[in-house]
């Protein structure tokens, strides 16, 4: 349906309708202006509740819809449903406006960050339901669509919080490593429709991180920083799927699983033991790469096969 082959290495996104969820401030709001700049028809989803997830407004999407309108004439509409109850109805807003859905992004997001042991089961899975719960009821309801006219591009929003692990967000560091489990089986089955799923972990300037991250620090994560990536990877130009990119204050990069080099014990059943592994643990967590043992970098389930086949290699003396 779209031409939208580079020209004189330009990005267009004409002809291209996007979603973007939680898109009435911070990281969404950017992409929205982005995207219509470069000529996509955008459905600015937002709520418009507190940072906790309390309330909702419609102005936050409201505002972000007239500054597109205003800045670069382009059309864009407004949608209040939440992630976690009417995600059919974004999508919707998509249909009935736009006539069909290319691009969706995953951005919507609350916190109720307190320590485990103060964390009561509703501040659990409220926040796993608008993170995880809420793309994968977007994405659900988009999918068909993306399936039948074999184009989609997916960008789901992960957190160096649900890689690393952070104080006081085990609820939002479970529902952001949930979205990177998603992102890759997703990648995998829509990879013949020419749809194509990345996880971005973005560092930024908004209300999420106003408060916990210093001043000096802050000035340098303006959000523009972040919808570059963002534009690139929903390219119908772009291939790259089944990744994961960390950025930040203009540093991009890519995240990679890493198996180590790791041990292969005697067959014998007698071996495998809990000494066994106390007397090669270190070995098991080798990272060092050997002529005949590297580390490898794992992308998918049958990865594990080369695991089989190099123990089964083994010669008598060695296992
Ligand atoms: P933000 O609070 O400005 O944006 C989140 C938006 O989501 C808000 O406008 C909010 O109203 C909306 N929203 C919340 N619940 C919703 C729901 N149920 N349905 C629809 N909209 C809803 O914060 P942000 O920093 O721009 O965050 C955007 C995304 O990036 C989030 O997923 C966040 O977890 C992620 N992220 C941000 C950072 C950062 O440094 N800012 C770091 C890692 C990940």
């Amino acid at each position: 349906m779209s031409d939208n082959k580079m020209t004189d290495n330009k990005m267009s996104f004409k002809g291209r309708v996007v979603i973007i969820t939680g898109a009435g401030g911070g990281l969404g709001r950017i992409y929205a202006l982005e995207f219509a700049k470069r000529g996509a028809k955008v459905v600015v989803n937002d709520l418009g509740g507190s940072l906790g997830g309390e309330g909702q407004n419609s102005r936050a999407a409201d505002v972000v819809v007239s500054e597109i309108s205003e800045k670069f004439k382009a059309e864009a509409v407004a949608n209040y449903d939440s992630v976690t109850e009417n995600a059919q109805g974004i999508v919707q807003a998509a249909l009935n406006n736009f006539g069909r859905v290319d691009i969706i992004i995953n951005n919507a997001g609350i916190l109720k960050d307190s320590s485990f042991v103060k964390m009561n089961s509703s501040a659990f899975a409220s926040v796993v339901d608008v993170h995880l719960n809420g793309a994968y009821r977007l994405t659900r309801a988009a999918w068909p669509h993306m399936k039948e006219q074999g184009f989609g591009r997916i960008i789901n929003t992960c957190s160096p919080a649900g890689l690393y692990g952070n104080f006081g967000q085990a609820n939002y560091s479970a529902a952001k490593m949930g979205l990177v489990g998603l992102s890759e089986t997703l990648a995998k089955e829509g990879y013949k429709y020419n749809i194509r799923v990345n996880c971005i972990v973005p560092l930024a300037r908004s209300r999420m991180t106003e408060k916990v991250v210093p001043p000096p620090i802050l000035k340098q994560l303006a959000p523009e920083k972040i919808a570059p990536l963002v534009m690139y990877l929903t390219h119908e130009s772009t291939e790259v799927t089944n990744s994961i990119f960390e950025l930040a204050a203009g540093f991009y990069s890519q995240i990679r699983w890493e198996r180590s080099s790791g041990q292969i014990f005697n067959p014998d059943p007698e071996s495998f033991t809990a000494e066994a592994i106390l007397n090669k643990w270190s070995s098991i967590c080798d990272y060092k790469d050997k002529p005949f043992n590297n580390t490898q970098h794992p992308t998918q389930l049958s990865d594990y096969n080369a695991l089989i086949a190099k123990a089964r290699r083994l010669p008598p003396n060695e296992q």
